[in-house]
């Protein structure tokens, strides 16, 4: 048996994780500013890489906040469990596994 304020606190503290992962890396997504005569080619081209992965990182983070607070959403008004397709419950492992999931196992197959 899930218990909703137990589920919704282990949510609300991966939001938290997400917001403190966004302000730590906020610089390194910031727009590349190099001094070029004291910089190189080669810092250059490493400083847009390193920006690249940090916003591809923001990316699956912002994902992963969208799921997370439709998770809270569903928990809010009590259809947390249930897939949003067919309204079947779904399994508990698969949600012990990842409470945000939104589908059940067959819906998420069909879904690819
Ligand atoms: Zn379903």
């Amino acid at each position: 048996m899930h218990d909703a304020a137990g589920i919704e606190r282990l949510l609300k503290d991966r939001l938290t994780r997400i917001d403190d992962d966004q302000a730590a890396t906020a610089s390194e997504r910031s727009p590349v500013m190099l001094d070029q005569s004291r910089i190189g080619r080669l810092s250059r081209m490493d400083a847009l890489q390193v920006q690249a992965m940090a916003e591809a990182q923001e990316r699956r983070r912002r994902a992963e906040r969208q799921r997370i607070e439709a998770a809270l959403e569903r928990l809010a008004d009590g259809t947390w469990g249930l897939c949003t397709e067919c309204g079947e419950e779904i399994a508990g492992a698969r949600l012990d596994f990842d409470p945000t999931v939104a589908l059940c196992i067959r819906c998420a197959r069909e879904a690819g």
